[in-house]
């Protein structure tokens, strides 16, 4: 194990599981640490700086819903990225899950090299924001307080839908959301919309920003969906 690097949490039962996470981990320079029951998850989130949880979601006693509830509710973890693992097809779950502030959901089997992925994109998020209450790419703003968006010192005017969809690329620059995720997380139990309608407020995104600046923020990622990211 190699120490200073960032620490992450892995909260999972399965020993197995638990070996394979905390080993691969370990290969790409994390100080890891281990738990196999909720409790002694919430524990070592007490007792250390942890940068990140992988949290599995079938846990004995305190479930890993509940362990992510309490990590999100405490003021002291809440902007820790927590990383849900669960079975295959639990879209319930899901929701709720990213409802309680989960900041990512991983199905399983997942490959470890996308979990790695994952991780790195989840480690970057959090380094992205100065306070919980700004967040910044590339000299774009948003004020969550204020709840204003402004490139260098330009408000740009944003309906409330394409504030939310910016708030969620914001929190992950780099990150590819399909059209569904981004339905989930912006639109939230609202089961009238289509992934058609991710579209139409992706493109009155854009134009926003467009009056504003010639670079183009937001990429397609043809056949899966799109991403804040400037270097396409
Ligand atoms: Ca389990």
């Amino acid at each position: 194990m190699s120490a200073g690097g960032p620490k992450i949490l892995v909260v999972e039962d399965e020993a197995s599981q638990l070996e394979l996470l905390a080993y691969n981990l370990g290969v790409e320079g994390y100080e890891v640490f281990k738990a196999e029951t909720g409790e002694e998850g919430l524990l070592i989130l007490e007792e250390q700086d942890i940068d990140l949880v992988l949290l599995d979601w079938m846990l004995p006693q305190t479930s890993g819903l509940e362990v992510c509830r309490q990590v999100k509710r405490n003021k002291a973890t809440k902007n820790i990225p927590v990383i849900m693992l669960t079975a295959r097809g639990e879209e319930d779950d899901k929701i709720r899950g990213l409802d309680i502030g989960a900041d990512d959901y991983v199905v399983k089997p997942y490959s470890i090299k996308e979990l790695m992925a994952r991780v790195r994109v989840g480690l970057r998020s959090t380094a992205g924001q100065m306070g919980a209450d700004l967040l910044v790419y590339h000299g774009l703003s948003m004020d969550l307080v204020q709840h204003k968006v402004a490139l260098a010192d330009q408000v740009i005017p944003l309906g409330p839908l394409e504030f939310k969809l910016l708030r969620v690329f914001l929190e992950a620059p780099g990150r590819v959301w399909s059209r569904d995720q981004l339905l989930d997380r912006v639109w939230g139990d609202n089961l009238n919309v289509d992934t058609r309608t991710v579209d139409v407020h992706i493109g009155r995104l854009r134009k926003a920003l467009a009056k504003v600046s010639d670079v183009d923020f937001v990429r397609t990622v043809r056949g899966f969906g799109y991403s804040l990211d400037t270097s396409a």
